[in-house]
């Protein structure tokens, strides 16, 4: 039986961050919009909020498994949902530093530089606050690029936190509210229900892609939406040139989506998986691959979560991620690699921490729960080329994770916790973040001017493909130490604005 073709101007494939702001800016310029989403509409259930069902039994996770450095299976922390890994993220959006987009060290390992500056996506960063409804105030982060005001007030700070801002303040630190897309106050849709970061909004609040990017495009004539489509592979044409259509799986059946324009948003470790997968005569070793970066270079962050406890003082915080500190963002006294930036982590309840560590009696991670004040301390990862994913035996993913700065992290950890001692907190439990939740993926698809050492230019197009882009995280050639949806979203924006351009002198061709 002959596979059905369907035809389009241009295709997208993920509907996360990065792919909507891409079709957010094409929208209404007549081009046929096709958006390719594996996943589908996460649904609005009471288990969207209920620790048990989010953590112990990993309801929303994708079932696939992939295979670590030793071999061993897991089945990653990974979402497959329209809207992508923001229906369960914290909704902090900062804006990267200036100096984040220069060529730094840590440690003695090289964060290259980008091929964009600050300035490049300024505009676009105000562009994706306005879209996603940050709330802020500007002024009062010590790190803080030039910018104008936030589209919206900062989210006022619960008592525990307010008292914890105040004791940072009497340390000489300079605590400022957290950039955060969540829709609180007057007239907004946030109850304070207690559950936000890792989980789902039931209420419309949380400022996700779906939310806030994608469903009002759908009213859009020109967009169409194809839910439960995995693209399994890119087909290029006889000269590996340029990108003829996508095969896609859909309800069991193969279908082949042909179009002018690809652009690819799978998520940093997918869209590596993608091209590394479309692999060819003309492309042995994949779809914009000449380079040999495709997949290496995974990075995801530092993260480590600081439960900082007082056993006197209850913490009945809702919504506690309205506190950061940036003054250790450059580096500590005598110690400029140890450096990142403190936020706070969401609400921790107990059925989180069983399912870190399932031996503990549930009464006591509920009253660790109840009792502490979280903190993440996050810290840039450099990128390694050895670090990587790739496919096995055809395709099986394997994730080869080397983080890069691991010994300057520990040693900004180690401050950040005798900070928390000193404003209250006699005991600090650690954890560390690793990848088998990838939550901060990025830099496997690298942008870079030199087409021997990167995969995509400044503007995402793939070096080897003209009519290729690919503007999820993978695009990052370093991971700043800070949280990467909003970058995502501003250089997507960018490039929307490019292809958008494009059209108007090129006409449908383009
Ligand atoms: C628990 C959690 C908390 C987080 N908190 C924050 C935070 O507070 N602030 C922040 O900035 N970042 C946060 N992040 C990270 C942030 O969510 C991601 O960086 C961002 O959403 C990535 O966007 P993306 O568009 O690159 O990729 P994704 O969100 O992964 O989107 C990719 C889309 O492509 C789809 N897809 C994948 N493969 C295929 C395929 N083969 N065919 C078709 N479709 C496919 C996926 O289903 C998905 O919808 C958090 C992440 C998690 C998991």
């Amino acid at each position: 039986m002959a596979m059905q073709t369907i035809r389009a101007d241009i295709v997208i494939i993920g509907s996360g961050v990065g792919g909507s702001a891409v079709a957010h800016q094409l929208a209404g310029t007549g081009a046929r919009i096709l958006i390719l989403e594996r996943g589908d509409f996460l649904p609005n259930e009471p288990q969207n909020s209920d620790a048990e069902a989010v953590f112990r039994q990993a309801r929303y996770r994708t079932r696939e498994e992939w295979l670590d450095a030793g071999g061993a299976r897991y089945r990653p922390g990974q979402y497959y949902y329209v809207g992508g890994h923001t229906k369960f993220y914290g909704t902090a959006m900062f804006r990267f530093r200036v100096q984040d987009f220069e060529a730094t060290t840590i440690d003695g390992a090289l964060s290259p530089a980008w091929p964009v500056g600050y300035q490049d996506l300024a505009p676009h960063y105000a562009e994706a606050e306005r879209l996603y409804g940050v709330r802020g105030q500007s002024g009062l982060d010590p790190t803080e690029p030039p910018r104008a005001a936030f589209p919206h007030a900062a989210i006022p700070h619960e008592p525990t936190i307010a008292a914890l801002a105040g004791r940072f303040g009497a340390q000489g630190l300079h605590p400022f509210p957290m950039p955060s897309a969540v829709d609180f106050g007057d007239g907004g849709a946030c109850r304070r229900c207690g559950t936000c970061d890792a989980f789902a909004c039931r209420f419309g609040a949380k400022g996700d892609a779906e939310t806030r990017v994608l469903r009002p495009l759908l009213a859009h004539p020109d967009v169409r939406l194809e839910r439960r489509a995995e693209v399994t592979r890119l087909i290029a044409d006889e000269r590996g040139h340029r990108i003829v259509a996508a095969e896609v799986r859909r309800d069991g059946a193969l279908l082949r989506v042909e179009a002018p324009l690809f652009v690819l948003s799978a998520g940093a470790i997918n869209s590596a998986l993608i091209l590394l997968r479309s692999a060819c005569e003309a492309a042995p070793d994949g779809i914009a691959n000449r380079s040999g970066v495709v997949g290496r270079h995974l990075m995801n962050h530092h993260l480590t979560g600081l439960m900082a406890m007082n056993p006197l003082a209850r913490n009945d915080t809702k919504f506690p991620k309205t506190l950061s500190v940036n003054d250790f963002y450059d580096g500590l006294p005598g110690d400029s690699d140890a450096r990142g930036n403190i936020q706070m982590l969401g609400n921790i309840q107990g059925p989180m921490i069983r399912t870190a560590y399932p031996a503990m009696p549930g009464f006591l991670a509920d009253w660790l729960g109840r009792h502490s004040v979280d903190v993440l301390a996050m810290s840039e990862d450099t990128p390694d080329p050895d670090s990587r994913v790739r496919l096995l035996d055809g395709d099986r993913v394997e994730v080869d994770y080397r983080p890069g700065g691991a010994r300057a992290h520990d040693r900004f950890v180690r401050h950040v916790k005798g900070v928390l001692r000193r404003v209250g907190f006699p005991v600090v439990l650690r954890h560390g973040f690793g990848i088998q939740a990838p939550s901060h993926q990025c830099g496997t698809v690298r942008m870079g001017d030199d087409p021997a050492t990167s995969a995509l230019n400044a503007l995402c197009r793939a070096h080897d493909h003209p009519n290729l882009y690919v503007v999820d995280g993978g695009f990052f050639p370093s991971s700043a130490a800070l949280n990467p949806a909003l970058t995502i979203a501003a250089q997507a924006l960018r490039v929307g604005a490019h292809l958008r351009g494009m059209r108007a002198t090129l006409g449908h061709a383009a």
